[in-house]
């Protein structure tokens, strides 16, 4: 199976790493014969997820839907967040002597 990459910062997704996958397909209505495209899957990281989610609309219809989408997703619930959160305290673990949490708050928006 090829691996993945998120849209947004292009970090590779192993298979079975958490992340946010959206499909997408064109098909015809009301013509004979019905014709369906190939479906496509694109996919974001949790912490892209959580940041598009939280951001300003972007442009595009096709844009805004998907945000709507990830919103409902990041809203709903929090484990997306949990793991954004997870993956983001492995990335700051590396970086030598961390500041206390004041540090941390501007982290999710400086993508
Ligand atoms: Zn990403």
């Amino acid at each position: 199976m090829e691996n993945l990459y998120c849209l947004r910062c292009n970090c590779e997704l192993e298979a079975g790493q958490k992340s946010v996958a959206v499909y997408m397909f064109a098909q015809t209505v009301g013509i004979r014969p019905r014709q369906k495209s190939a479906a496509q899957r694109i996919c974001f990281c949790p912490q892209c997820s959580v940041s598009l989610a939280m951001g300003p609309p972007p442009e595009g219809a096709l844009n805004i839907a998907a945000w709507k989408m990830i919103r409902d997703l990041v809203g709903s619930d929090p484990a997306l967040n949990q793991a954004a959160w997870e993956n983001l305290r492995g990335i700051v673990g590396l970086l030598p002597a961390a500041e206390t949490d004041g540090g941390r708050a501007g982290a999710y928006f400086e993508f």
